[in-house]
């Protein structure tokens, strides 16, 4: 195959380090993700999942190593950060929303504020993304009228609404009551099936066998062992993997 041919991944980690203080958090970890790809970020609390979703929506700043969205270096302090984080989105475990403002405008406000896009046009595509994930009626309610589980899927709409080229979901059910947690994996699944590409810590492993086309084991900062579900939750070749299943299943 020659260069040309190559097919680019949508995002690529290269030897990424990330360092507080003393403490080494990423310590040389290479992670590429495909288009449409979905892939699982799992590993013990502290193994460095949400710094690496962090450091590659440029909220955190790495030491060392490359992280490229389709072949672009986001690293480089040339890069626009507002672009790239119109272009990534992420979602954190709490939801976030501003209380003291409507859905409407808590989806509206990063992309007419930040981005500079015209307000109708940003207004009507929230409208359009609520309408999807059957949210439209709640569109001038505040924060505090909604369920978690509404909270969590209206925060998601916030992060698609820029279009972007990757999703990153940081525990986004780990926050909600049991019962919660089926409409917001629902939704994963469904933009899964619009051919979203994302990047989905979490310490559901149902869920990730079922939604997942890779899980990645990480460990002590780095990618330990990576394949499809199946074989990573199933029959893991590493002992460290094997240890942290044995663990939480
Ligand atoms: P995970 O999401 O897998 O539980 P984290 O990425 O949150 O792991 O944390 C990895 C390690 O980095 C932990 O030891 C944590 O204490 C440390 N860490 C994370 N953020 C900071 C920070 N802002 N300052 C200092 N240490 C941090
Ligand atoms: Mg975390």
């Amino acid at each position: 195959m020659d260069a040309a041919d190559e097919i680019v991944p949508v995002l690529a980690c290269q030897d990424v380090r990330k360092t507080f203080g003393s403490s080494v958090v990423l310590d040389g970890l290479t992670l590429d993700v495909g288009e449409h790809e979905v892939v699982a970020l799992i590993g013990a609390s502290g193994s460095g999942k949400s710094t690496l979703l962090r450091c590659v929506n440029l909220l955190a700043e790495i030491d060392d190593g490359t992280v490229r969205l389709d072949g672009e270096d986001i690293t480089d302090p040339k890069a626009d950060a507002d672009l790239v984080r119109r272009k990534i989105g992420l979602v954190f475990q709490s939801y976030n929303l501003f209380p003291h403002m409507t859905v409407l405008d808590n989806i509206t406000l990063a992309p007419i504020k930040v981005h500079g896009r015209p307000g109708a046009e940003a207004k009507a595509q929230a409208m359009e993304w609520l309408q999807r994930v059957g949210l439209a009626d709640k569109a001038g309610s505040y924060p505090d009228r909604l369920s978690g589980g509404q909270q969590q899927r209206v925060a998601i709409v916030r992060a698609l609404v820029n279009s972007p080229r990757l999703l990153l979901l940081d525990e986004v059910t780990s926050a909600l009551d049991p019962e919660l947690v089926g409409e917001v994996l629902t939704m994963i699944r469904d933009l899964k099936s619009d051919g979203m590409t994302m990047v989905l810590a979490t310490h559901e492993m149902g869920f990730a066998r079922q939604v997942a086309d890779r899980v990645a084991f990480l460990d002590a900062g780095r990618v330990l062992e990576q394949g499809p579900p199946a074989q990573v939750l199933g029959d893991p070749v590493e002992a460290r993997t094997r240890q942290f299943l044995a663990r939480i299943i």
